[in-house]
């Protein structure tokens, strides 16, 4: 049976969401953050699960708002085995990087936002390989080099944030793009790849389950389209969160900026500044090329 626990990051629900593999080994597909600790804590009680009854971790990538509580669940439980990619791996272990990176992208928000990345001891950090607990591991690169989806035998696929968020009662699909590892032909293929696999059902941490696979993965390439025309054509930071403003309230996501105004997480001002940097950097590649 597969549950899905609502971590209610930062005190709001239907953000991040953690699901829970039942079974002999209880296993959890993502974390959430460390401030969403006791939310997850709550969240497992109420399934009536102890964080130590919980077996393994498996972490569709390291972005702290999917795998930020790692260290510290297994602070709290060192019989916990926590699977990543081996690109993954060693930032598990020494989050030092990844705090880094994390700095430069929220600045002084990721605190509040995140709470600490705590480091996961060596010898509970597994690297993935092809197939895990029963599921099929899918390499996606695009939004992080280094994420995977877990696929079970059913059809059903875990695919992190490959395929974009979903927040809130609206419909607005939102495939944050802040990373500095942004690789659009990459993200292009994965979707290609999840969609070459005939699946049933995505669970997604951000948030839920979404039975129109087909409709969802030609949603994805959508708004990357949107947003590349955007940020190819010359657009600035401005236009770019503009229309994405615009387009959230017409798919009726609700945003209530006194409730939490740090969703979306990453802001479009963070997805815009990863977007121009991938494009960038394409064209300096090709012009380089042309010489
Ligand atoms: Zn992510």
């Amino acid at each position: 049976m597969v549950r899905l626990v609502d971590v209610e990051h930062g005190g709001i629900p239907g953000v991040i969401g953690v699901f829970v593999l039942d079974g002999p080994e209880p296993a959890l597909v993502d974390c959430g953050p460390t401030s969403s600790v006791e939310g997850l804590r709550r969240g497992l009680k109420e399934i009536e699960l102890e964080l130590t009854d919980v077996r393994h971790l498996l972490l569709t990538h390291i972005h702290p708002d999917h795998a930020g509580a790692a260290g510290e669940l297994v602070r709290c439980h060192p019989g916990l085995q926590v699977h990543v990619h081996e690109i993954g791996a060693p930032h598990v272990v020494d989050p030092t990087r990844l705090l880094k990176s994390a700095a430069r992208i929220y600045g002084d928000s990721f605190t509040p936002l995140f709470g600490t990345i705590a480091p996961v001891p060596e010898e509970n950090v597994h690297v993935l390989s092809s197939r895990v607990l029963d599921l099929d591991v899918l390499p996606v690169p695009g939004h992080a080099y280094h994420q995977v989806a877990f696929i079970d035998d059913e059809g059903v696929a875990y695919p992190g944030d490959a395929v974009g968020c979903l927040w809130g009662e609206g419909e607005f699909l939102y495939p944050a793009a802040a990373a500095p590892e942004i690789d659009m032909p990459a993200w292009e293929h994965a979707l290609d790849e999840l969609e070459d696999r005939d699946l049933k059902l995505f669970r997604i941490p951000h948030f839920g389950e979404v039975p129109d696979v087909e409709r969802h993965l030609h949603r994805t390439r959508e708004r990357l389209g949107v947003w590349r025309d955007l940020v190819e054509g010359g657009a600035t930071v401005d236009e770019f969160a503009a229309v994405c403003w615009r387009d959230l309230r017409a798919e009726g996501t609700v945003h209530d900026e006194e409730v939490f105004p740090t969703l979306p997480f990453p802001s479009f001002e963070m997805s815009y500044i990863g977007l121009k940097r991938y494009y960038d950097k394409a064209r300096e590649t090709a012009e380089r090329g042309d010489e």
